[in-house]
C-alpha cells in the first residue's frame, strides 16, 4: 500500500519508520526535519503500518475527531491539508492549542464530537473524516459526523473494543460497531491494529449513498 505524500519511511538510529515533515511536537526523534511516527503511539500510523486501503493521497482537508494532546493530529496536519481537530476534555486541549501555534493548517476545537451541530458553522466539508475517539458509542459518534464528509470522501475510524464493553469479546464488539456503523457507511477495509494497539480494529469506509 503506496503511503500518501507527505509521510516517508525514514531511518532513525537504524531502524526504518514512519515520518512526517514539521515542527518537533515532543521528544520524537527528527531527522533532517522529517519526525518519526511511532505507530505505537498512534492508531492512524498503525492504520498505515498495518496496510489498510486508506485511499489517501495527502493534501486532503481533514476533520479529526478525539485530537487529544495533539500526537496524531501533528502528523496529520504535516501531510494533509486544513485540519480541523476536535477534543472534549479541556486539559489536553491547552497542549493542542500549543501544537497548532506553530502549524497554520491546524485548527483545534474544543468541542464535544456527539454534537456536531456546535462546530457545524465553523468545520467545511471535508475529504478524510478521522475518529479515535475511545467512548462509548463509536459509531454513533461517526454516523453523526458523516454530515462533514464528502461523498467520495473516507472515514479513517479506530474501534476500541473496551470502550464500548469491558467484558464482551473483542470480535463481537467490532462486529456490532460495524453493523451500526453500515448504516451510514460502506465499509472498505478494515485490520486488526495488533501488534501496535491491543483489542483495536482500524475501519476504512466511505459514505453510503
Ligand atoms: N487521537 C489521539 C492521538 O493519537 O494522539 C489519542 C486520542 S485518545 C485515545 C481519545 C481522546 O478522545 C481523548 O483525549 C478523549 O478526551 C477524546 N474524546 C472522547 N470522547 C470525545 C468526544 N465525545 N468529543 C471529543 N473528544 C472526545
Amino acid at each position: 500500500m503506496s503511503l500518501p505524500e507527505g509521510i516517508q519511511r525514514r531511518t532513525f538510529d537504524g531502524r526504518e519508520s514512519l515520518a512526517t515533515r514539521g515542527p518537533q511536537v515532543s521528544e520524537e526523534a527528527v531527522v533532517d526535519g522529517w519526525r518519526r511516527w511511532d505507530p505505537g503511539r498512534s492508531k492512524v500510523a498503525a492504520m498505515f503500518e498495518r496496510g489498510l486501503d486508506h485511499g489517501l493521497a495527502g493534501g486532503e482537508r481533514v476533520l479529526y475527531l478525539g485530537a487529544a494532546s495533539g500526537t496524531t493530529v501533528s502528523h496529520v496536519a504535516d501531510f494533509a491539508g486544513p485540519t480541523y481537530a476536535v477534543e472534549f476534555a479541556p486539559r489536553p486541549t491547552r497542549d493542542l492549542i500549543e501544537v497548532a501555534a506553530d502549524r497554520e493548517r491546524l485548527f483545534p476545537l474544543l468541542k464535544d464530537a456527539r454534537k456536531p451541530e456546535t462546530y457545524a458553522h465553523v468545520v467545511e466539508p471535508v475529504e478524510v473524516l478521522v475518529q479515535d475517539v475511545a467512548t462509548r458509542g463509536q459509531a454513533e459518534v461517526a454516523l453523526a459526523n458523516r454530515q462533514f464528509l464528502e461523498p467520495d470522501g473516507r472515514l479513517l475510524l479506530a474501534i476500541k473494543a473496551r470502550s464500548e464493553d469491558v467484558t464482551a469479546d473483542p470480535e463481537t464488539v467490532f462486529e456490532e460497531v460495524s453493523a451500526t456503523l453500515e448504516s451510514g457507511y460502506e465499509i472498505l477495509d478494515r485490520a486488526r491494529l495488533e501488534p501496535y494497539h491491543g483489542d483495536h480494529l482500524g475501519v476504512v469506509a466511505t459514505p453510503r449513498q
